[in-house]
């Protein structure tokens, strides 16, 4: 512990950077610690620059930042009212089997009856299986919101769901929240330089205000910059490039026009090189292109997004964002933990960033305090959760692209075995003959459950060979019964539950 440290009895964390990660730690942080209103049993400060811009993108979230911000203290209403949120029911994935109109959906409500039936060998089109065994996709294509207005805010008891919002807006929240209530203190400057004691260990960081700050534990929530964790302690981004070929985005902000819908889920389009993002705020679409600059040019690529926005794109001008995919094998480097884009980034397929911000938050306050001999044992659990989870993830992105059957280059390079990770290969001989069960995710700190492989994949048309397993085909009248009671409710959910804009709008008036 470093001398400023020992003379304050609370323990002192430095987060640097004030983009959605920064603000989103400080708040789990905190919340976590928190004593009294506007106290904290740790001492959090941080630092912002007012000259180096946030990334700006980032609307679409999971499930889990429901609880989030429930444990955060925050209001749902207030989150839906600042950030212009609406509700994400799940993914829908147009365009990546053949690129003729084909769709299919990850929704976020697992299938009926899992866990007590196999449902895949029953559907008689596997192509159909979300729709077979989930209402979900049906209230999403009916543009619905998750629950009724006779619900509590929160209430995920019909339809599990999670938020597409205003990313600068929600920072803005989460920075007033932060101070007002949770006790976090702010500085606004610049990190000028960093001390390090060449042991992985930084002692201080030097500000363009003058100031010196040291701590027991910092946190790198710089962007891409990753100023501490990369830049300082040199810690190398494990390339994923040769997987997942995606490098660049262009983004826009779409207004409304006319008598629209809200779309209650994230549509990924498929292109001739990437995918375009569509994500319903309540005031305006967030539109994106992700794409790969080895297959198409800057300029072909918007051409592609705007032909996708139609004349709406008119004079909107477009960001382009570069990224190198990848992670940081050890997250947590001596006193130095990365969260955010400062940790790793890969395409945002499935909104994996912000849950990984959120876990890797936790992870932190429920081991804070932390004494000093203790941290390379935690260091070290949590780099070894953190690698099984990017692995997992880049496996189940990579997972969206093998099946397809499009001509152009970037998608018969992706379906080239050799960009296909060894992990990912070995469960695809196994769900060959039988699809992905819940006992292939067994580690508690697994992320995607079975069901959402099971979605993808039958959604993209895999067909395992059940019969080589003829046990699977014993229970055929509890898979019909469980086809119908999906039918059933699926029903009782097109009569219930609200449109989504019309919900949003009598929810917030109330
Ligand atoms: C195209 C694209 C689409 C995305 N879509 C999604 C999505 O739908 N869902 C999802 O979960 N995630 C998504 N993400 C990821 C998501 O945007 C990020 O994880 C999230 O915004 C967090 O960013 P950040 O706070 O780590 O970095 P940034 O927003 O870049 O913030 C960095 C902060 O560090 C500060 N800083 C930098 N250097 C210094 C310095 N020297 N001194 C002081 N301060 C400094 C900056 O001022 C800034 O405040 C997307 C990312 C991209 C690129």
């Amino acid at each position: 512990m470093n001398q400023t440290s020992q003379n304050s009895s609370k323990q002192k964390i430095v987060i640097v950077g004030g983009g959605t990660a920064g603000w989103l730690s400080a708040a789990i942080i905190a919340a976590k610690h928190k004593v009294a209103d506007g106290e904290c049993g740790l001492d959090i400060t941080l630092v912002e620059s007012s000259d180096i811009p946030t990334v700006g993108v980032g609307e679409g979230t999971w499930p889990t930042m429901r609880n989030t911000l429930k444990d955060i203290g925050l209001s749902e209403k207030e989150v839906f009212k600042r950030c212009s949120a609406a509700f994400k029911q799940g993914g829908k994935f147009v365009n990546w089997v053949a690129g003729n109109n084909d769709y299919y959906y990850h929704p976020f409500t697992v299938p009926l009856g899992y866990g007590r039936v196999e449902m895949a060998p029953y559907v008689d089109n596997i192509a159909e299986f979300a729709n077979a065994t989930n209402f979900q996709q049906h209230v999403c294509e009916h543009n619905m919101a998750p629950r009724t207005l006779s619900e509590e805010e929160y209430s995920s008891a019909q339809s599990n769901y999670a938020y597409h919002l205003d990313a600068g807006a929600f920072a803005d929240q989460l920075r007033e929240f932060s101070k007002s209530t949770l006790g976090v203190k702010h500085t606004v400057a610049t990190v000028l330089s960093v001390q390090s004691n060449g042991t992985n260990n930084i002692e201080s960081i030097t500000l363009d205000n003058g100031e010196c700050l040291s701590a027991d534990l910092f946190i790198d929530c710089s962007g891409f910059k990753s100023l501490l964790l990369g830049e300082t302690l040199q810690e190398p981004l494990v390339s994923t490039d040769d997987v997942l070929f995606n490098n660049s985005a262009l983004a826009l902000h779409v207004p409304y026009e006319g008598d629209y819908e809200i779309k209650p889920y994230t549509q990924a389009t498929a292109q001739e090189a990437g995918w375009i993002w569509d994500i319903g705020l309540a005031s305006r679409r967030g539109v994106g292109h992700v794409y790969s600059t080895n297959f198409i040019s800057d300029d072909k690529a918007e051409t592609l997004l705007r032909n996708y926005v139609g004349d709406q794109a008119g004079e909107l001008s477009a960001r382009v964002i570069r990224f190198n995919s990848g992670y940081r094998k050890n997250i947590w480097k001596g006193n130095v933990v990365g969260i955010g884009l400062a940790a790793g980034f890969v395409e945002p397929l499935e909104a994996t960033a912000l849950m990984l911000i959120e876990i890797s938050a936790r992870f932190v306050a429920e081991q804070m305090p932390l004494p000093n001999a203790a941290m390379p044992i935690v260091s070290q659990r949590f780099n070894k959760q953190m690698q099984y989870r990017w692995q997992r993830i880049i496996d189940f992105l990579k997972l969206h692209y093998i099946f397809n059957q499009r001509s152009e280059d970037y998608w018969v390079a992706n379906r080239n075995p050799a960009t296909i990770p060894d992990s990912l290969k070995e469960d695809l001989e196994i769900w060959k003959y039988r699809g992905p069960q819940i006992a292939d995710f067994s580690a508690a700190i697994e992320l995607f459950p079975a069901a959402s492989y099971q979605y993808v994949l039958y959604g993209m048309g895999f067909s395992p060979d059940f019969s080589l397993q003829s046990h699977f085909y014993n229970e055929r009248d509890l898979a019909t019964k469980v086809i119908q009671q999906n039918q059933l409710i699926t029903q009782q959910k097109l009569s219930s539950l609200p449109n989504h804009r019309d919900y949003i709008a009598q929810w917030l008036a109330s």
